[in-house]
């Protein structure tokens, strides 16, 4: 159980939308923040701002232990080897593109790449990208109509040619948990040249990270689905890998030594981390690590679990509902269409009762344009949420749909 004192530690949670508390359950597009990271980013800026690396005084030096500790806490988050396969970037679209440049060049025309068709745009767009760079092919894996992954088909999909798999733990479009393991072990086995990309937005801080065991080659995140701030993420990747693969972006601290004659670069992981970072961003990203291992990850799991079971079957009560997806295997969003109404109607009046939820593409469009809609109506949760805020989101659910009908 997750003590509902919790609450306590988010202060934007006792706001209230005119008489109505506000019930927020858009945390798969951003979570709020609890005391511990707010009092770290003051912190910060009260005890410890400088830039870091490369300053001989005091303040660079605290700064830059500060920042380097925060490495160390990220590694041992997701389980990393070393603090040398922990990039920080400015969250997982800058991740994914990061990878998608620096492999540019294991392609040649006709390489293959494959993605889900719940891919987020960001996990599609820069290989789309890189495909026009190098003349590789993507290639989108179908979905059942249960949102589950189309095994046999991806099975089909895959040959010697396949230079990357890349798709999200958790999609943030339907909900639905993928068969990770599986799915990378079927594609390295297929074709050993296969690195995988895991997109981690949606899994990172709901469920047990097992990184060696899923057998990516690389793991992306957010700062801000995790309690922490806008602006911050990860990178992981395997240091061997990260070690062999060119620099991204140049600039200062990516170098070992700068010659007009030639440069060299700098051990990992600066070699990608180019330029003044957002030093107290990913500082106060190792408070968010706490704050999860602190609740622990396995009742943060269990709790979402059971708000989610309470939301979808309350959900599903309701005329004309639809729930996305097989809820067997869903993580801890839901999204869902209602026979006759426009998603963002809902959305606007669940406002107005003070729920607040997301609507739209989610930043799926070929999957919203498989399932023949414009968009959907997205719940989901956090570890502060509660089974009262469910009930209630369920209520004015139904309230919203009489009027709209
Ligand atoms: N992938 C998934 C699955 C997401 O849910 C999101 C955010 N909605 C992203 C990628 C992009 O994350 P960010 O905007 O923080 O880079």
């Amino acid at each position: 159980m997750i003590d509902p004192l919790i609450r306590e530690q988010f202060p934007i949670l006792e706001l209230k939308q005119g008489k109505s508390p506000l019930i927020y359950l858009d945390n798969a597009a951003t979570s709020q923040t609890p005391r511990c990271v707010l009092d770290a980013i003051s912190y910060y800026y009260e005890q410890q701002n400088a830039n870091i690396h490369r300053g001989a005084h005091y303040l660079s030096r605290l700064a830059t232990e500060a920042y380097e500790q925060a490495r160390e806490r990220v590694a041992s988050f997701v389980g990393a080897d070393s603090s040398r396969e922990i990039i920080f970037t400015s969250g997982t679209t800058a991740s994914i593109n990061l990878v998608a440049e620096v492999i540019t060049s294991r392609l040649s025309p006709g390489d293959e790449i494959l993605v889900t068709y719940d891919a987020h745009h960001s996990n599609i767009v820069p290989w789309q990208m890189l495909c026009e760079r190098s003349g590789a092919i993507l290639r989108p894996i179908p979905l059942r109509e249960d949102m589950t992954l189309d095994m046999e088909a991806y099975c089909a999909m895959l040959s010697p040619k396949l230079r990357m798999l890349a798709f999200p733990a958790i999609s943030n479009a339907t909900g639905i948990l993928h068969p990770i393991k599986e799915m990378i072990a079927s594609a390295k086995s297929a074709s050993p040249d296969c690195l995988c990309l895991l997109d981690g937005a949606q899994s990172t801080g709901h469920v047990e990270l097992k990184l060696a065991d899923w057998g990516c080659d690389f793991y992306a995140f957010s700062g801000h689905k995790i309690y922490s701030t806008t602006g911050t993420g990860v990178l992981w990747g395997r240091e061997s890998l990260l070690a062999e693969l060119p620099p991204w972006q140049g600039g200062g601290e990516m170098i070992k030594e700068v010659r007009f004659s030639g440069t060299t670069y700098n051990d990992l992981p600066y070699k990608y981390e180019a330029g003044t970072p957002d030093i107290e961003g990913n500082i106060v990203l190792a408070r968010a690590m706490d704050f999860i291992d602190t609740l622990g990850i396995d009742k943060i799991a269990a709790h979402e679990h059971a708000l989610m079971t309470q939301l979808c079957a309350g959900l599903e009560s309701l005329p004309g509902m639809h729930l996305l997806g097989d809820s067997s295997q869903r993580g801890s969003l839901v999204s869902v269409l209602v026979d006759g109404v426009h998603h963002y109607d809902l959305g606007m009046l669940l406002d107005q009762m003070g729920v607040a939820v997301r609507t739209g593409h989610h930043c799926c469009q070929p999957l919203m344009q498989m399932l023949g809609v414009t968009g959907t109506t997205r719940y989901s949760v956090a570890a502060y949420n509660t089974k009262a805020e469910i009930d209630a989101a369920i209520a004015a659910t139904a309230r919203a749909l009489d009027m709209l009908r």
